[in-house]
């Protein structure tokens, strides 16, 4: 089970995060969501919550007497806390396994041009960023960060290899998969993934992803090459010919 208080200045956006897996996974009890309105904290009578920066400077900031307010009601200070930020470590699959042994995450969303410093040394909050942009809220990479985490607490996926079995976190992208129907406007499912022959199935799988790792991350393919999981003696020789085919 994993517990998220997500601190922003607009829940209503998290109604997405709440939607098919995530959804049923909170249904189930797998994930517990508490959305806190920063606002709510604010002590001005026009329930303000931003202001001028210091020294100049364009836009607003999020000040700092809402946050604290909103983290207290959390009990931020015996939680990890993290920020959503461009600034921080851009999220990969270590970062995201490392925090989902966490059981509890508090997520502060910025808006504006962000939020007072003061708030984020306080409670000692760990910036991280979903990738080198920048977007208007802290809100929607909350979500990333959810979802991502959502999928690796047991239980979320329907098996457990799911997760792992996927792009990235088994160290290849993944091979191409088919649905039904077998022949679809004349553009046959390859004839190997018909014939019910699981070790076949496997190798075309597995030479398809190690072809497609290759094409489109050999970065990833690199790493694979170099560092593999233990490999039977099909599977070597299905490496070779992909490597040899460079
Ligand atoms: N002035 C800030 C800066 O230059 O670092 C950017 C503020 S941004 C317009 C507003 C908020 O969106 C941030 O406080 C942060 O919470 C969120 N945000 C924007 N880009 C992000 C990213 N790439 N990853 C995570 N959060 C992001």
């Amino acid at each position: 089970m994993m517990h998220f208080d997500v601190l922003t200045l607009f829940p209503e956006m998290f109604a997405a995060v709440d939607t098919s897996i995530v959804g049923r996974a909170r249904e189930k009890g797998l994930v517990e969501f508490n959305f806190v309105n920063i606002r709510d904290f604010s002590n001005d009578k026009h329930n303000k919550a931003d202001d001028y920066p210091f020294g100049g400077g364009p836009g607003m900031l999020m000040m700092a007497d809402p946050i604290f307010g909103a983290m207290g009601s959390v009990d931020a200070g015996h939680k990890k806390v993290i920020y959503m930020s461009p600034r921080g470590r851009v999220i990969d699959k270590d970062k995201l396994v490392d925090l989902s042994r966490e059981e509890e995450l508090v997520i502060l969303c910025g808006h504006y041009e962000g939020v007072d410093q003061r708030a984020l040394d306080y409670w000692d909050a760990e910036e991280i960023s979903i990738g080198d942009y920048v977007l208007t809220g802290g809100e929607l990479p909350a979500m990333v960060l959810i979802d991502a985490l959502a999928r690796l607490v047991p239980g979320v996926l329907a098996s457990e290899e799911a997760a792992t079995e996927e792009s990235i976190y088994s160290g290849l992208l993944e091979y191409p998969q088919y649905t039904k129907p077998r022949n679809y406007q004349g553009m046959e499912v390859p004839e190997v993934l018909t014939n019910g022959n699981h070790k076949l199935i496997h190798l075309w799988n597995f030479e398809e992803a190690l072809k497609l790792t290759r094409d489109l991350r050999p970065d990833l393919f690199e790493e694979f090459v170099k560092n593999h999981r233990e490999l039977n003696k099909d599977e070597q020789k299905v490496m070779e010919k992909v490597i040899n085919m460079l």
